[in-house]
């Protein structure tokens, strides 16, 4: 895997943060958050919590490089994680598609004009 396939998959699938209980941790369960920088292996973050439904509190470490700080964000109203993840899919803009974008501006201009030029 390259790096670009490692970065679509973490695009994709963040770690998640869940209490034992299943309840997902969002940001204002959480404490504490620090890295444990390592020489030799990888560094975690860790990420203290009280669990907002059950109140236990728990830590969870996370490879750094697995580390996406917005799994922390509530979950955006409107919009379900299949939703998000359906979203997170489309990825970016290809050169291809902003030629096509330009293509049809520029149709819509043309039939503008005619339009004006038989009115
Ligand atoms: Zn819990």
């Amino acid at each position: 895997m390259g790096p670009t396939a490692a970065g679509r998959e973490r695009a994709i699938s963040p770690t998640i943060i869940r209490c034992n209980c299943g309840h997902r941790i969002t940001v204002k369960d959480v404490i504490q958050t620090g890295v444990y920088l390592s020489v030799l292996g990888p560094s975690f973050v860790y990420v203290r919590y009280r669990c907002g439904r059950c109140k236990r509190i728990g830590e969870r470490l996370v490879q750094e490089e697995r580390w996406d700080p917005s799994v922390l964000r509530p979950a955006r109203r409107g919009m379900s994680d299949d939703e998000l993840r359906r979203f997170v899919d489309m990825g970016d803009i290809t050169p291809e598609e902003i030629i096509d974008f330009h293509y049809t501006l520029d149709r819509l201009g043309a039939e503008t004009e005619e339009e004006a030029r038989h009115a």
